[in-house]
């Protein structure tokens, strides 16, 4: 556990960018490297080995019984992986995206459902680590760091997924408070989570823009008033806890504004520039541990006298796999530089999410087809890596809406050359 410790402290020392290796930034000539530092490396063995230990033997009984992994959740707290994004300020990891994708891709390569339990967390958390004040940092993400807790992000509703300006709960300034009233829906860690991100209407108007109508709250768990649905039965990702949110006359102190009453929208859709990176790396993850069992099984299954790996047809699908899992990797490394290097980086991480999640889809339905009728089977590991895979063209924007992000950002381009 120290060990995990001195990694993570030394990569607080070392700030992005990490990919681009010394020797070569330093030399305007050399081009880029794609060699990890020595500390990105470690931090990727040892989440490996947590991911090989810890969460393989358990993952498909988790995947069977649904139950929240919270002794999987506890060990990534006491390593530090569960708040690796956390200031240092809080006593935080405060690593970089491009760390934070290594661990997700790691994790994910074991378990893409509990991979979401824990990865949520920091979904629920970058809000308040990027607009909220001293007070409410060392509040709520002080008491993450302090026990094994988690948080959720509650934007979508029943009625709003992609279209994030028509969600209906609302928020009514009172006195010193805020009443909150509305439902949530499809929200990770929605019943375990001890505080959520919530965001809320706080303008009545409904012809107001959407950078000023709505904003970000905090909101305790045990507030009277806010209460958490059942858990849905997913297609896959089923050790992630999904529920509904109800909130009835929820009194939240103004306290919890983060930023500024009316900036919500902007601190909601400015996550994603931190998390959707993160998602691409654990939709490869999966897509890597697709190609790894279709290999195996490849050597192992014969037909025809020979293994099935000797067919061409088998080999060439491994092959484009491989394809699929390299490229989305590159991808997913540039967009979190990017971010990491502090540009707006919507566009890449747009390009990193909807590459990798179809490649995750496509490399786990080509699984399946290696394994042939074993593959339809849950007592062989493909079959969940197909369903699990689903969900990547979903959540965090689906891929219609990154399709739409990055046409749009190439236009804009184009009118303004
Ligand atoms: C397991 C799970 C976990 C989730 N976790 C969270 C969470 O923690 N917090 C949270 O806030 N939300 C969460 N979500 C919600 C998720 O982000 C939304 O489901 C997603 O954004 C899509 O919204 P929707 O379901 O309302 O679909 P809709 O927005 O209704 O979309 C339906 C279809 O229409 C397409 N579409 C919509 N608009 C356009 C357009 N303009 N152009 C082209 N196509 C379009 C979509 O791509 C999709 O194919 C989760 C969802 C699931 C299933």
């Amino acid at each position: 556990m120290m060990l995990t410790k001195q990694i993570l402290q030394n990569a607080i020392n070392q700030q992005a960018p990490r990919i681009f290796s010394k020797k070569f930034s330093d030399s305007a000539s050399s081009g880029v490297s794609f060699t990890l530092s020595d500390t990105s490396r470690e931090l990727r063995e040892l989440v490996r080995k947590f991911a090989r230990e810890e969460i393989i033997p358990k993952a498909a009984e988790y995947d069977r019984t649904g139950e929240y992994p919270w002794d999987i959740v506890k060990k990534a707290h006491e390593i530090g992986i569960l708040n690796s994004s956390i200031p240092a300020s809080i006593g935080g990891m405060e690593l970089n995206v491009f760390d934070s994708c290594l661990i997700s891709e790691e994790l994910s390569y074991g378990c893409a459902g509990i991979t979401t339990a824990i990865k949520a967390n920091t979904l629920g958390q970058t809000p308040v680590i990027i607009a909220g004040n001293d007070e409410q940092k060392k509040k709520y993400l002080g008491r993450c760091i302090d026990e094994p807790i988690v948080a959720a992000y509650c934007v979508t509703e029943p009625g709003a997924g992609s279209d994030v300006n028509g969600i209906r709960t609302k928020a009514q300034k009172v006195g010193d408070e805020y009443i909150l009233n509305g439902q949530k829906m499809w929200i990770t860690n929605g019943g375990v989570a001890s505080w959520y991100f919530v965001l809320a209407r706080t303008d009545p108007d409904p012809k107001a823009p959407a950078g000023k109508a709505f904003t970000a709250f905090v909101v305790d768990r045990d507030s009277p008033g806010l209460t958490p649905g059942r858990k849905e039965k997913n297609m896959g990702q089923r050790a992630s806890d999904t529920r509904g949110i109800t909130f009835e006359d929820v009194r939240v102190p103004k306290e919890n504004v983060l930023g500024a009453e009316g900036a919500g929208f902007k601190i909601a859709m400015s996550t994603f520039d931190k998390t959707r990176t993160p998602v691409a790396a654990a939709a490869v993850g999966l897509a890597q541990r697709c190609l790894d069992e279709a290999t195996k099984y490849s050597l192992e299954r014969k037909t025809f006298g020979v293994p099935i790996a000797h067919h061409q047809a088998i080999a060439f699908l491994l092959a484009d796999m491989a394809i699929g899992v390299e490229s989305a990797r590159l991808v997913y490394y540039k967009a979190a530089l990017e971010v990491d290097q502090g540009a707006r980086n919507s566009y890449y991480a747009s390009i990193a999410k909807a590459l990798a999640s179809d490649v995750a889809n496509k490399c786990a339905s080509d699984a399946v087809q290696v394994f042939g009728g074993n593959g339809y089977n849950t007592e062989y590991p493909v079959e969940k890596l197909m369903r699990d895979a689903k969900i990547y063209q979903i959540y965090e924007g689906t891929s219609q809406i990154q399709r739409m992000i990055i046409s749009r950002a190439i236009l804009d381009k184009a009118k303004n050359s």
